[in-house]
């Protein structure tokens, strides 16, 4: 998610902390990955049957990400009931947000812990250390969805398709949100990115379909011209995989391993998770 500050920011931290820059709805001023970023707690649970999914997904955001992920768990996981689709993804968030390669740390260290999928959410933003943060998830089998300019991308895809450079600003993104849907007409107006009640609604149904859509075919209007949106359903990573290169690793969305993924604009690879639970069908294009 972004929410990204209108102006440059020295974090005041020492180490790789990265400065949020300038650009973007201009709403809020962010820092992230600062030494007192905590993880919430995550209360893991081990399957419940040999068919369940255990996800941890670790989110830049810590606030639109994390509530779509419950969403996704509440609308379409079975939480153990055995009715809906077996999986329980655990949100991974941090009180002031993470930035990718903090993310990918999280999530790589429960992986390890617990023997369970890993899989990323991050965006463009202005960020300096997506190269790292993808280097470290293909060598640690974790799963990315980066989006660019921003998750809000995801969510505008919901309701409508989207084309045309977009240069890192999320701008234009959500102001067609805030038109696409009435339930986004106030989205991101005093920091209100929240994902609930009747926001969460509106993803459901034809609308996640429409959004895998809409996301696959950015993949293949990419400007590169070898792109083209992957039709096969993403499989788990087995446990013990040789890990790929990293331009091999970021090429599963069906982007061409030689298109740089900073240019993949604009761009989402949220769709892959979907298909991938079994919550959207991939014949269903
Ligand atoms: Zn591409």
């Amino acid at each position: 998610m972004s929410r990204r500050g209108g102006r440059q920011q020295d974090n005041g931290v020492g180490g790789a902390g990265e400065t949020e820059g300038a650009g973007g709805a201009g709403t809020s001023r962010r820092r992230r990955g600062s030494r007192d970023d905590r993880f919430a707690p995550v209360p893991y649970r081990p399957p419940v049957s040999k068919e369940q999914r255990v996800l941890f997904i670790a989110c830049e955001g810590e606030v639109t990400e994390p509530q779509y992920l419950d969403h996704l768990n509440s609308r379409y996981g079975d939480g153990g009931d055995g009715e809906r689709q077996p999986f329980l993804i655990h949100p991974i968030s941090a009180k002031n947000g993470l930035i990718p390669s903090r993310a990918v740390a999280a999530v790589r260290d429960l992986k390890q812990a617990e023997g369970e999928e890993a899989w990323v959410l991050f965006d463009r933003d202005e960020h300096h250390d997506i190269p790292k943060a993808l280097r470290e998830a293909a060598e640690a089998n974790i799963q990315v969805c980066f989006s660019h300019p921003s998750f809000d991308l995801w969510l505008l895809l919901h309701f409508q398709a989207m084309s045309g450079r977009q240069s890192g600003s999320n701008k234009d993104i959500v102001k067609k949100l805030r038109a696409a849907h009435p339930a986004y007409k106030s989205f991101d107006v005093k920091n209100d990115k929240s994902v609930k009640g009747e926001r969460r609604d509106a993803l459901d149904g034809e609308a996640a379909n429409k959004a895998v859509r809409h996301a696959r075919s950015l993949v293949n209007q990419c400007e590169h011209g070898g792109c083209k949106a992957d039709n096969r359903k993403p499989k788990p990573v087995p446990r013990g995989s040789v890990p790929e290169s990293d331009r091999k690793w970021a090429a599963r969305s069906g982007h061409a391993e030689d298109c740089p993924v900073l240019k993949r604009d604009p761009s989402t690879d949220v769709w892959r998770l979907l298909v991938s639970l079994g919550i959207v069908d991939d014949r269903s294009r």
